[in-house]
């Protein structure tokens, strides 16, 4: 029998150790936590949502609605618990995350086929992974540092580290209901978030004081670089006065129940669990220090006596250099038999890395078995998200979310409004027949 070892036991390694246990390959899973942690991890499950509870939207109009329907499609077990631990979040899929990662443990470890062993890998040459048939890297954008360290060697200066922010959660009873109303964007009737509505005035004197507020310096080894769809809140500001009222703060299709009118803005909070007894502050991203967060967010009308349960903080992102490193099967090119998966071989998001999980486990299964599986093509969303990681670009690697922008452009004149619907179908046409083809319905 097969023997695979994994590093890492979040969203990547998790739908890995999943297709390779279910294609009868003997797995180990290595996973640092409880003894070690990264800056980011707080709990001792796998597959931990370190920040948003959001899996994003749902639905072929959007790539990483697609995505999520052909993981279902292949088996994923991230996509499994996602729908059984599923909070209601509009169109969105949101988590419960405690629930979620429960729910991953326990599969996971009733898993015959694998073995979970709570310990740190902190070198690529370590004796654990002697004799492994294959070992698959997928340890995350927080890598620990001597694994990091390790890569390194191997893959030499082909590495960048970078901020992302997390989002604070609040609890439900600090919140002032006086104030706060429930809704989401044109549903009055939906209670998915709740919305603290600010006057011209609060707006403007929260903006500056985001600006003027005491910030978490970067280190001098590590470089800043955020990416659009995760800038923290006081980098937005810094862009304009108004460029929060028209982002995360935009009052578009929210009416103040109290006044019958549009606020000027408004913070949108989203539910946390299934009891709606956490919120976090959606967009709120931050590099804020914590007195200043604390003192800031509670100038939000409703929030003046917030309790957090989590504030927002800074992380840094390990990658490599995709297109340059890896080979077509996420294989390292200085070292055979060693794979990376998920966030760290230059993918972006939860989705995104248990889906390059799951295709590093599903594929290495069969080449295995010796039998060799073609990438989904780059119309569907998997394939197109693969594709994003040969893609040599012309300025330096970034990591990518999946998008429609990694897809073929689409043939033809079309009304700007059917356009995601062509991706969609386009996509999901060219995944059914790739489906055929390969055998590999689930
Ligand atoms: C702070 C932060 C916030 C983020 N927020 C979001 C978000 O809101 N939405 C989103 O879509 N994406 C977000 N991301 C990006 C990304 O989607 C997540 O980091 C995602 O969890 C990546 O999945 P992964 O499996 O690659 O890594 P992880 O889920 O981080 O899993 C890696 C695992 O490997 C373990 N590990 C690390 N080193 C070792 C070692 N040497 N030996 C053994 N085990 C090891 C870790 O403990 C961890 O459990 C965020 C990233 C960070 C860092």
């Amino acid at each position: 029998m097969a023997r695979v070892v994994i590093i890492g036991g979040g969203l990547a390694g998790c739908d890995c150790a999943w297709q390779l246990a279910r294609a009868g390959v003997s797995v180990e899973l290595y996973e640092m936590k409880p003894d070690k942690r990264s800056e980011a991890h707080t709990e001792d499950g796998l597959a931990e949502l370190v920040c948003s509870n959001s899996f994003r939207a749902t639905g072929p109009a959007a790539a990483i609605g697609l995505l999520k329907d052909e993981m279902e499609s292949l088996g994923s077990l991230i996509m499994e618990a996602a729908h059984a631990t599923r909070v209601p979040a509009g169109g969105a899929l949101a988590v419960d995350r405690a629930l979620f990662s429960d729910f991953i443990t326990r599969r996971i470890g009733e898993h015959p086929q694998i073995t979970v062993i709570r310990r740190e890998i902190a070198d690529l040459d370590a004796p654990e992974l002697a004799g492994a048939d294959a070992v698959v890297v997928a340890a995350g954008p927080l890598a620990s540092q001597s694994l990091t360290a390790s890569l390194i060697g191997l893959v030499g200066d082909e590495r960048l580290y970078f901020y992302d922010a997390i989002a604070p959660i609040v609890t439900r009873e600090s919140i002032d209901f006086d104030k706060a109303f429930w809704g989401s964007r044109w549903k009055p009737e939906d209670d998915d978030y709740l919305n603290c509505p600010m006057s011209e005035d609060e707006y403007k004197g929260f903006v500056a004081a985001l600006l003027a507020g005491d910030k978490v310096q970067p280190r001098d080894f590590e470089q800043e670089v955020h990416f659009e769809g995760c800038l923290p809140v006081e980098a937005m500001a810094e862009r304009g006065e108004m460029t929060l009222a028209f982002g995360p703060l935009k009052p578009v299709g929210l009416v103040d129940p109290k006044t019958g009118e549009r606020p000027y803005a408004v913070v949108q909070l989203r539910t946390e669990n299934q009891d709606k007894t956490a919120f976090n502050l959606v967009g709120f991203q931050t590099k804020l220090k914590y007195p200043e967060q604390k003192r800031i967010f509670r100038m939000i009308p409703g929030l003046e006596n917030v309790e957090f349960l989590r504030l927002g903080s800074i992380h840094r992102n390990t990658y490599v250099n995709a297109p340059d490193v890896l080979d077509a099967d996420l294989q390292l090119k200085a070292r055979s038999g060693f794979f990376l998966a998920g966030q760290i071989s230059g993918v972006e998001g939860y989705l995104e890395s248990a889906a390059c999980g799951l295709w590093v486990g599903l594929s290495l299964a069969r080449r295995l078995s010796g039998v060799s599986v073609v990438k989904p093509p780059v119309e569907t969303a998997l394939g197109a998200l693969l594709g994003h990681l040969s893609t040599r670009p012309d300025k330096r690697f970034q990591p990518s979310n999946v998008n429609f922008g990694l897809m073929p452009g689409l043939t033809g004149k079309m009304k700007k409004k059917f356009r995601k619907e062509a991706y969609g179908v386009r996509a999901q046409e060219a995944f059914a027949a790739w489906l055929g083809q390969t055998g590999l319905a689930d």
